[in-house]
C-alpha cells in the first residue's frame, strides 16, 4: 500500500531539528510490508498544511503525519484536518478529565489552553498517548487512511508501536514482506557489487540495496510475496546466493555487528586477545569492550603513542623505529608481538598510523596505516589507507583489525 509520511514543524523545515520522526515511521511501516513512496515536511502554516495533505491523499493509500497537535498557538494540524476532511470538532469529557489527571499527578494545575486538546474532529478514532495529552488521530475513508500523530519522538514511537502497528496489521492486503541484511567489511561497495552483479538475477519482488558505511558495506534483501512464509524463501534464495559470490566478506547478519562477533569467536576458542594502539587512541580497545561479556575474552591493551612507549612497554627494537619509522610493517609486527608477550594472550592486534588531516610525506600519505597481528604460531602486518579525515580514518582502521583478527580464526586467506 503505498505511504506518504507527512512531519511539520518551522524547526524541521529549517534544519533546527533533525528529522527523526519521518526515518522512525517509514521503517515501522516498511517493516509491515506498506511501501512508503513519499516523505514531506512542511511548516506550521495553515496553507502548506492543507496542500500538503490534499497532495498526499491524491497520491498514497496511508498517509501519517506527526507534529503540531499540542495545545499552543502554533499547533494547527487538527485546523487543517478539519478544513480538508470537513469535519465539526466535538468536545471530549474524558480526553479533559484524563489531561486534568495528568497534571494533578504532577501537582500542577491544568492550564486553560489545554482545554483545546479536548476538542478532537468528528469520527476520527482516536489513538490514546501514555506520556503526553496530545492523542493521536485517525480517519478512513474511501479506501484512504489518514493518521496524525504527536511531534514529540517518544510520544509518536509509543503511539505507532502500541496503537498505529496493531491498527495496520488489521487493514494490511494479502501480502508479505520479509527484510534481511547481510553484513559485509573490508571490501568496497564498487568491488562487491561488481562480484555479486555478475551472475545476478532478481526475481520479481525481490531488491537488493547497497548500506556503505565506514564499518563495512550492509547488503540489504527486502523480499515480497504473497505469505510470510513465500516472502521468506525467496530473501533466502537471494541470501544464498549472495554467500556464495562473496561469504567470505560476510561477518553477519541484520543487528549483528563485527565487535560481537570478533568476540564470540575468541570466546567459542577459548581465546584471549590484547591491542597496541598507536594512531588510534585506544578506539579499538573501546570498540571491543562495548560488547557486554567482553572481560571473558579481552585483556587489556597498550596506548603506545610515543615512540618511548613502543620502544619502553612494547619492546619495539629502536632499530626498526629508526630504519623503517613508526608507521611501517616491521614496527606494527614488533608492537603486536611486544603486547602480546607483555599481557599473555593469544592473540594481539596492532594499529600504528597517520591519522591525518596533517603529518603525511610522499612515501607514507596522509592515512596510511598498519595494521599487525601476532598469535602463538605467526606474526604480519597489512598496510591501508584509510584517507585523510581523522575520525573516519580511526574507526576505519579499528574495525580493519578486527576483521584482521576474524579472517585470522576463521583461516580465511
Ligand atoms: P506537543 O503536545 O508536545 O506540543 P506536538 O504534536 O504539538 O506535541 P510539536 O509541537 O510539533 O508536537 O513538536 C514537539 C517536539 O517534538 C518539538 O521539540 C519538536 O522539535 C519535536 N519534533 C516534532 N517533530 C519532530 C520530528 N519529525 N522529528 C524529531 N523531532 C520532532
Ligand atoms: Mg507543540
Amino acid at each position: 500500500m503505498d505511504t506518504e509520511i507527512i512531519t511539520i514543524g518551522d524547526e524541521l523545515i529549517t534544519g533546527h531539528t533533525v528529522n527523526t520522526n519521518a526515518a522512525l515511521i517509514a521503517r515501522y511501516v516498511t517493516d509491515l510490508g506498506f511501501s512508503v513512496r513519499y516523505q514531506t515536511s512542511v511548516g506550521d502554516s495553515l496553507e502548506s498544511m492543507e496542500e500538503a495533505f490534499r497532495l498526499a491523499l491524491k497520491r498514497a493509500r496511508l498517509v501519517i503525519t506527526t507534529g503540531g497537535l499540542g495545545p499552543t498557538h502554533d499547533d494547527i494540524t487538527k485546523k487543517a484536518i478539519v478544513r480538508l476532511f470537513k469535519r465539526n470538532l466535538i468536545f471530549h469529557q474524558e480526553i479533559l478529565d484524563d489531561i486534568r489527571a495528568r497534571f494533578a499527578k504532577r501537582g500542577v494545575e491544568m492550564p486553560a489552553i489545554n482545554q483545546n486538546q479536548a476538542l478532537l474532529p468528528q469520527g476520527a478514532t482516536l489513538f490514546p498517548n501514555k506520556h503526553g495529552s496530545a492523542v493521536g488521530l485517525c480517519f478512513a475513508e474511501e479506501g484512504r487512511i489518514f493518521i496524525s500523530l504527536p511531534g514529540v519522538p517518544f510520544e509518536a514511537d509509543q503511539i505507532m508501536v502500541d496503537e498505529v502497528m496493531p491498527y495496520l496489521r488489521g487493514i494490511q492486503t494479502a501480502q508479505a514482506t520479509r527484510i534481511m541484511k547481510l553484513r559485509t567489511t573490508g571490501i568496497y561497495e564498487s568491488k562487491l557489487a561488481d562480484k555479486i552483479s555478475h551472475d545476478l538475477k532478481l526475481e520479481p519482488g525481490v531488491r537488493l540495496a547497497y548500506l556503505p558505511s565506514y564499518s563495512g558495506v550492509d547488503l540489504r534483501i527486502m523480499a515480497t510475496a504473497e505469505n510470510a512464509e513465500a516472502a521468506g524463501d525467496k530473501a533466502l534464495r537471494l541470501v544464498r546466493y549472495l554467500e556464495d559470490t562473496c561469504g567470505r566478506y560476510i561477518y553477519g547478519r541484520d543487528d549483528d555487528s563485527l565487535e560481537a562477533v570478533v568476540g564470540q569467536l575468541l570466546a567459542d576458542n577459548d581465546k584471549t586477545l590484547v591491542v597496541a594502539e598507536s594512531c588510534t587512541g585506544g578506539e579499538l580497545g573501546m570498540l571491543i569492550t562495548s560488547v557486554s561479556g567482553s572481560s571473558n575474552y579481552f585483556l587489556g591493551g597498550v596506548i603506545a603513542y610515543a615512540n618511548d612507549v613502543k620502544i619502553e612497554q612494547l619492546g619495539v627494537d629502536a632499530a626498526i623505529l629508526e630504519e623503517h619509522g613508526a608507521v611501517s610493517e616491521p614496527c606494527a609486527i614488533a608492537m603486536a608481538v611486544g603486547c602480546r608477550k607483555l599481557l599473555k594472550s593469544s592473540y594481539a592486534l596492532s594499529i600504528t598510523g597517520i591519522a591525518g588531516p596533517a603529518g603525511g610525506a610522499n612515501d607514507k600519505p596522509v592515512g596510511t596505516t598498519y595494521i599487525g597481528l601476532a598469535s602463538a604460531h605467526a606474526s604480519y602486518a597489512r598496510k591501508f589507507n584509510f584517507g585523510a579525515r581523522r575520525d573516519t580514518g580511526r574507526s576505519r582502521a579499528s574495525y580493519a583489525a578486527l576483521e584482521l583478527l576474524r579472517r585470522e580464526i576463521l583461516d580465511i586467506k
